[in-house]
């Protein structure tokens, strides 16, 4: 199936006389008829349902599809976007190990990689994405676990070069991780360009409505734990919390997965509800036609914000002018997302006045949604970072962070004519 197909008929496959819509499976539990029928799925020696903490059969359908879009092999929901990452990496990582991370990274991951995770003894160095490979491979250190980044960067949209970070993260025997949230499977496919593991914060594009806040992991099978079993002994030696299983002999591709949904959300219950995972799953069925609706506003958009004499600079990767242009038509060659950021001349101050003067475009701590929305990440999303730590992660003070949504980009272009007009 093509992706287009994917989003409508992957994941959920009605039998004979079974509902069309995929069934919400509100329950907490399921029920067996023996009890070594239950005590073998508590073993994971047979597959199957026990708790919602664990797995659902709505949520996993919504997880199929999503790494069916992705080219994985198993895929998982989370409760957040916050969780999924969270658990990424530490599903491979614990006191000791050591992160490599882009620095441009959004602002919610950059504090759990560098102030939450660190108090967990887990260290994560920061690196300027755009760095040499020799530069970057600086950053290693023998204790290196995991390698991150993003796809299209929140909200500074600068583009990855993934195939750079794969080689850099593969040479040192560790996985990449991508969080390829604004791209979306659409536009960009993490896994085809080397990634090993691939996270979302499904609240944005995949939702795309508002609606939920979700998360979601989707791995690509494709890492060689045993080959580095020193460096994974949570997948590579028995975990005596199952009995002795070793993830990476007893489930092989599956192992990764295997291991977050079994341990990591057995203890630390980060489950997305089953009705939060059905309306992700109305979105995803549209994700096609919207990412291509989004970026076609975008474009436009960004065109007129440059032609406007009271805009001082737009971030744009489709610009043909934008520095990251050429990465994104390698990466990105269908359009990259609706988010752009740009700055209106005056600063901060100027900023906010143009801001508060639009009237359909609002004003929300969110992104990637169907309706168009802007905010001021140093005054909103980045106001705990401090000046020094803006500016490592490229977010200028008078950036303002712009989500085109799905609206006639005529009536977009006259709101922010007007308010442009009002400064
Ligand atoms: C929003 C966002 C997150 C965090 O996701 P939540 O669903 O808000 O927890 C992580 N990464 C990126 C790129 C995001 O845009």
């Amino acid at each position: 199936m093509k992706t287009e197909t994917k989003c409508l008929h992957s994941g959920y496959e009605p039998k004979n006389g079974e509902p069309r819509q995929l069934p919400i499976c509100q329950s907490t539990t399921f029920k067996y008829d023996s009890s070594d029928a239950m005590g073998r799925l508590f073993d994971l020696e047979d597959s199957g349902y026990f708790y919602t903490r664990l797995q659902n059969p709505t949520n996993d359908a919504v997880a199929a599809k999503i790494a069916d879009l992705e080219g994985g092999v198993a895929g998982m929901l989370t409760s957040s976007g916050q969780a999924s990452n969270f658990f990424a990496l530490f599903n491979i990582c614990e006191t000791g190990s050591h992160i490599v991370a882009s620095s441009s990274i959004y602002g919610g991951t950059y504090n759990l990689l560098g102030v939450t995770m660190k108090k967990m003894g887990i260290d994560c160095t920061f690196v300027d994405q755009n760095l040499s490979e020799e530069e970057l491979a600086k950053a290693f250190k023998p204790n290196t676990r995991a390698v991150f980044g993003e796809t299209i960067t929140n909200p500074t949209v600068s583009v990855l070069d993934i195939e750079k970070f794969a080689r850099l993260a593969h040479s040192h025997g560790v996985p990449l991780i991508v969080d390829n949230t604004f791209a979306t499977p659409i536009n960009c496919r993490p896994i085809e360009w080397g990634a090993d593991i691939v996270t979302h914060s499904t609240t944005k594009y995949m939702d795309g409505h508002a609606i939920g806040v979700g998360g979601a992991i989707v791995d690509s099978g494709n890492f060689d734990w045993l080959a580095h079993s020193d460096k994974y002994p949570g997948l590579t030696t028995p975990d005596e919390s199952y009995h002795g299983i070793v993830y990476a002999e007893k489930f092989g591709k599956l192992a990764y997965i295997t291991k977050a949904t079994s341990q990591l959300m057995r203890d630390l219950g980060s489950i997305q509800s089953p009705q939060n995972a059905f309306y992700l799953m109305n979105g995803l069925e549209s994700l096609d036609v919207r990412m291509e609706r989004h970026c076609k506003n975008a474009i436009a958009i960004a065109k007129y914000l440059k032609s406007c004499d009271k805009v001082e600079w737009v971030d744009y990767p489709d610009l043909e002018d934008d520095k990251y242009n050429s990465l994104a038509k390698k990466y990105l060659p269908k359009g990259s997302c609706g988010v752009m950021a740009f700055a209106v001349k005056g600063g901060r101050e100027k900023a906010v006045e143009f801001m508060d003067s639009l009237k359909l475009i609002t004003i929300v701590t969110h992104v990637a949604d169907a309706r168009t929305c802007l905010l001021h990440p140093a005054s909103h999303t980045h106001r705990q970072l401090t000046d020094e730590q803006l500016k490592e992660s490229g977010v200028a003070p008078d950036l303002i962070r712009l989500s085109v949504g799905l609206e006639s980009v005529d009536d977009l272009i006259d709101d922010l004519k007007q308010a442009l007009e009002k400064i």
